[in-house]
């Protein structure tokens, strides 16, 4: 439906190589036929569920895709592309800076590498505001997440602000909050936005009402938050009173098999609330979507009209990371569109 393309829309949660479109892993493949991998072990199709496991087994199989600095160049281009031309006015961008020894990647080179190819879209005049969340993979412990923070700290000193914050990610079932909350009391004591994954699955109370107390600036999925599904009304209560934003992954969800069916989606105990919840895609490349899609498929599912569509993204304007002068350029170019999308 063209109304959903046209929408000027706000994507606050995208994996960078989650995000990578068939086109671009076709270039991919063709550059290391060695790897033997072929196209249909990077994305979850129309109808396919996978468990959670299966889907952190695709990532492993991207990354052996993009290992090095030109791979991520082209990556980072093609998904800044592909989200303008989906109606995209506003992209934060998060990714994992990864190493490897033997194409002599460092993590300082990939950060360098997105903010260059952020940077390349502006030039070609793209019209979309592109920021850039370092993630921290949990997987990889304290250690590494204290080494991410000091980058990300570093970088957003020396990146024009397009570094603006720190995402928590990687397999929810692996590690503990506790072990990373010193990293994340210091990312957010530099002045670092944060962004964590946060009871992703039904396992987390403990580590949830943990990190809550940071608080951190926006929340990603949060599916088992609520009383309704295992969680509690004192973690609800925490994000109330916080007032913090949730990223909310509809498709993502339920081919990750943490939501039962688009109807069952935590999106509508959030919007009943009236609580700021923002439409995201999380991995358009691995999960087969679009920003456009998501919007429409939450607008069929919960009845919401195409004026209830436009408040709502209108209203993830404010739960951006960049700086309120950056807010208030988007709210005009939304009043200025309206008449055209309408
Ligand atoms: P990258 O950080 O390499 O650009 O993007 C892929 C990575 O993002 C994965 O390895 C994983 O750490 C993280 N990721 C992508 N999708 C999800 C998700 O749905 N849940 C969680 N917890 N992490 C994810």
């Amino acid at each position: 439906d063209v109304f959903y393309r046209e929408l000027p829309k706000v994507e606050l949660h995208a994996h960078l190589n989650g995000s990578v479109s068939s086109q671009t892993i076709e270039k991919l493949i063709s550059r290391k036929p060695h790897l033997d991998i072929e196209h249909d072990m990077t994305v979850i199709g129309k109808g396919q569920r996978r468990t959670l496991d299966e889907c952190f087994q695709v990532f492993k199989i991207i990354h052996q895709l993009v290992d090095t600095e030109e791979d991520i160049l082209m990556v980072a281009t093609d998904v800044i592309r592909e989200f303008a031309a989906d109606g995209v006015k506003y992209l934060e961008l998060r990714s994992t800076p990864r190493e490897d020894k033997s194409t002599g990647l460092t993590k300082k080179r990939y950060i360098e590498t997105v903010i260059k190819a952020i940077q390349q879209s502006k030039n070609d005049g793209l019209d979309i505001d592109v920021r850039f969340l370092v993630a921290i993979d949990r997987r990889n412990g304290t250690e590494v997440a204290v080494e991410t923070v000091k980058l990300a700290e570093e970088f957003m000193l020396h990146s024009d602000g397009l570094v603006v914050g720190l995402d928590l990610s990687g397999d929810p079932r692996v590690g503990h909050g506790k072990d990373l909350l010193p990293a994340l009391q210091r990312a957010k004591n530099c002045g670092l936005k944060l962004s964590l994954h946060l009871s992703e699955v039904a396992s987390q109370l403990e580590e949830t009402d943990l990190l809550l107390d940071l608080p951190p600036d926006r929340i990603g999925h949060g599916t088992f938050l609520h009383p309704q599904v295992g969680g509690s009304q004192r973690l609800v209560d925490k994000v109330l009173k916080n007032n913090i934003p949730l990223e909310l992954c509809l498709t993502s969800n339920i081919k990750g098999q943490t939501v039962p069916c688009y109807a069952e989606h935590h999106f509508k105990y959030w919007y009943l609330l009236q609580h700021p919840s923002v439409i995201c895609t999380d991995d358009k490349g691995v999960f087969s979507t679009d920003l456009s899609q998501e919007y429409q498929l939450a607008a069929s599912t919960f009845g919401l009209s195409r004026e209830a569509v436009w408040t709502l993204s209108q209203q993830a304007i404010d739960c951006i990371f960049a700086p309120d002068d950056v807010k208030q350029q988007l709210r005009q170019k939304w009043i200025d569109l309206k008449p055209q999308v309408f």
